[in-house]
């Protein structure tokens, strides 16, 4: 018998430098590496959490520093579940580039797939370069979810992965 209820593959993109490897971190083993170069050097992380008696077995992709646009491919999207979208908030550059990446995900993500753009890095708010509004219209207009994070304050981390988790059970 499998030890889990459900098992979702959760794959995160986005511009390297915003964060991807240190939200895995966060909510992984409730860390945040100090530094840059917080490289996993796996291919996944696992995470089982239980939510309404459920044991959801979360397998976590992060890139191994392949953000350029097309350098990933086609075997990290397929067959997941759910795609962490995410920018920092403090870099505008990173929110530009998400069309880029929505090219990607319809071009090789499941049309099921659910999306959660997220924005990372609350903590610098007082650098803050992309406003709420912006995020969350953005977010609406391609039929995303929205939620702001802190890898280093553990903001929201939590929320992201078990309301993710929750949408995927609703849909499974
Ligand atoms: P990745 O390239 O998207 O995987 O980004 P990393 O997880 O390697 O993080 C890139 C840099 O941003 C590192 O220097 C981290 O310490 C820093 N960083 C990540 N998350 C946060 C956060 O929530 N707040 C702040 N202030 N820095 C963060
Ligand atoms: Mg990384």
């Amino acid at each position: 018998m499998e030890d889990y209820d459900f098992l979702f593959k959760i794959v995160l993109i986005g511009n390297a430098g915003v964060g991807k490897t240190c939200l895995v971190r966060r909510f992984t083993q409730g860390l945040f590496p100090p530094g840059q170069g917080a490289t996993i050097g796996v291919d996944f992380m696992i995470k089982t959490v239980e939510i309404k008696g459920e044991k959801i077995k979360l397998q976590i992709w992060d890139t191994a520093g392949q953000e350029r646009f097309r350098s990933i491919t086609q075997s990290y999207y397929r067959s997941a579940n759910a795609l962490i979208l995410t920018y920092d908030i403090s870099c505008e550059e990173s929110f530009r580039c998400l069309p880029e990446w929505l090219k990607e995900i319809e071009q090789y993500a499941s049309h099921q797939v659910v999306t959660v753009l997220v924005g990372n890095k609350i903590d610098l708010a007082q650098n803050r370069e992309v406003s709420q509004q912006r995020a969350q219209e953005f977010a609406e207009a391609h039929n995303m979810f929205y939620l702001e994070t802190s890898a280093k304050e553990s903001d929201n981390v939590e929320k992201l992965f078990l309301d993710l988790a929750c949408r995927l059970i609703s849909e499974a």
